[in-house]
């Protein structure tokens, strides 16, 4: 039985061409499978569970599809498919996991995040996670009309962008020592996460312990997925 892993499809109603891909991805190589973590920002934007939006409403009833076939759906908020709430995972059959989260993949503890709790050199950017994680923000976001909440999101969006192209790839990227800080806490030897689109496997140790960080890429021209079956864990592009 194999377990899967992705993150970062960034789905967008105005890029189908990666919906499509996802979906032929949930139709085929899913089929049969144990388990898929999505491990944040998965869409592009989310405003909000009562978002009518058609491409939208193609994914959550194709993710209902693979859980009503057996195939646990684990999800983890990204930073910018926060709002996902209780109805998608009613509607879908998913189980929300908090960031950080512990799950035993085989026999082996291992140590999920989105990934953007660890991008501590980025001070803007965890100042932002912070305002964005509080209740009463999330609360009076979801109150706006849909409207409002697209425009707020496409502003987002586009300081987001500014902010990126501005920081360096160093300031962007995960804070090794935050990584092994919080791997050495939780007593794992294995980290998946995703957010910086850098796809990679890490292998590093400490006082001879070899620790593993796995990190998964973003779906844009290439994507990205993570299979573990009896043989280990194997970072692919996407195969259909
Ligand atoms: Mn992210």
């Amino acid at each position: 039985m194999s377990t899967w892993f992705a993150s970062d499809l960034h789905l967008d109603p105005a890029t189908p061409e990666i919906a499509d891909r996802f979906l032929r991805f949930l139709a085929g190589p899913i089929q049969g499978a144990a388990a898929l973590y999505l491990l944040g920002d998965i869409f592009e934007a989310w405003l909000g569970d009562d978002d009518p939006e058609p491409a939208h409403r193609d994914v959550v009833a194709k993710l209902a599809s693979i859980t009503a076939r057996g195939t646990l759906l684990f999800l983890m908020h990204g930073n910018r498919d926060f709002l996902l709430g209780e109805r998608f995972c009613a509607e879908t059959g998913a189980t929300l996991l908090d960031d950080p989260v512990i799950a035993t993949i085989g026999a082996q503890r291992v140590l999920l995040s989105h990934g953007d709790g660890l991008c501590v050199d980025d001070g803007a950017y965890q100042r932002l996670r912070a305002l964005v994680r509080d209740p009463d923000v999330r609360r009076g976001f979801t109150a706006l009309p849909l409207a409002s909440r697209r425009r707020l999101a496409t502003e987002a969006r586009a300081g987001s962008r500014k902010h990126l192209a501005a920081a360096g790839a160093y300031i962007t990227d995960v804070n090794q020592a935050a990584v092994e800080t919080l791997m050495r806490a939780a007593c794992v030897c294995t980290m998946i996460h995703g957010h910086t689109h850098r796809p990679a496997l890490h292998r590093f140790d400490i006082e001879g312990v070899e620790y593993t960080r796995i990190v998964l890429g973003a779906w844009h021209a290439t994507s990205s997925v993570l299979r573990w079956d009896s043989t280990g864990y194997h970072l692919l592009p996407c195969p259909v």
